[in-house]
């Protein structure tokens, strides 16, 4: 059980202590004992790191996660201290690098979803439900449901999908008070961010976050409301009863699964490396993500 292709070797910067290596992200703490946060370019797919990267990727999540920051203040703090360079650090940090408040993170992935697919539609098809909560009939992949959920998760070890627990479950794990705030907060980033991005014309079909605590406080923390932690679909083309294209991985997953890689997905071998043309279509996913959200074109 291995999510990396090849682990990448930890830099090493003076004055700054490696954490950990995640799948995209690199972390380490500074010598005032701030977390910092810096996005590569990598990518994972059907649970693999895989062998290329995806240039620009790592600064377009950072830039709309700090985008994105800026207008769901009012709703709930962030981590972030700041997005200075630290002394030594090698000039290609730029952009794709967050200092952030080391936070007391909350064992639950904190997803909204307003319309249904993926791990969703997966148990509603067992069960009509999603994590554990009740939905109508004949709903479909790609359904906007009657009204968002919230369907939390628990985070699982590189190489192994996260599990959707129910509400009462994270109240088990977190206290009922703590789970409450988690599921008001992430309805209301959700409603938010859902506006927003309708008025860009894309549909904001279900996004993660990750919250935690400082002196008591909740914030949220990691990325948010990437391309990378949630599913953007273009508005204009949705319809319902259909895997709908995606903002960010599609020609990635299209190109894994079809004869062209010759990889087979069920089996042990990891992914081969991903031909240029596809590497290419994927950063312009990202990069269309970014212009069509914040209406800024991308440098
Ligand atoms: P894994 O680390 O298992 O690969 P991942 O793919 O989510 O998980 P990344 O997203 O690449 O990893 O790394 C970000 C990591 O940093 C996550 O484990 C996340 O929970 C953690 N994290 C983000 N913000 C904070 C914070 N403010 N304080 C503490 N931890 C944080
Ligand atoms: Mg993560």
């Amino acid at each position: 059980m291995t999510g990396f292709v090849e682990k990448p070797e930890p830099l090493q910067v003076p004055g700054l202590v490696h954490l950990h290596t995640g799948k995209v992200r690199d972390l380490y703490r500074n010598e005032a004992g701030e977390l910092v946060m810096v996005a590569s370019d990598r990518i994972s797919a059907y649970d693999w790191v895989l062998p290329t990267e995806i240039p620009d990727k790592g600064r377009v999540l950072t830039q709309l996660s700090l985008w994105w920051f800026g207008r769901i203040g009012d709703i709930v703090p962030n981590h972030l201290i700041g997005t200075d360079l630290p002394k030594g650090a090698p000039a290609d940090w730029e952009g794709r690098v967050m200092v952030c408040r080391p936070l007391d993170m909350v064992p639950v992935e904190c997803v909204a979803r307003g319309y249904l697919t993926g791990s969703g539609l997966a148990e509603y098809r067992q069960t009509r439900t999603v994590c554990g909560l009740a939905l109508p009939e004949g709903l479909e992949d790609g359904s906007e449901l009657p009204a968002p959920i919230f369907t939390p998760a628990t985070k699982a070890e590189v190489g192994e999908h996260d599990e959707n627990v129910s509400y009462e479950e994270v109240a088990r794990r977190t206290g009922a008070e703590t789970a409450a705030l988690l599921r008001q907060t992430t309805l209301a980033l959700y409603a938010r961010a859902r506006d927003l991005a309708l008025d860009r014309g894309l549909l904001l079909a279900d996004t993660k976050f990750e919250f935690g605590f400082h002196d008591g406080e909740l914030m949220v923390a990691d990325e948010v409301l990437t391309p990378d932690s949630s599913r953007y679909w273009p508005a204009d083309g949705w319809a319902p009863g259909r895997p709908q294209p995606s903002y960010d991985k599609q020609y990635v997953r299209d190109w894994l699964t079809s004869d062209a890689s010759g990889w087979d997905r069920a089996g042990e071998l990891p992914p081969p490396p991903l031909p240029p043309e596809v590497v290419a279509a994927t950063r312009g996913k990202y990069v269309e993500a970014f212009e069509r959200l914040t209406g800024t074109p991308w440098t």
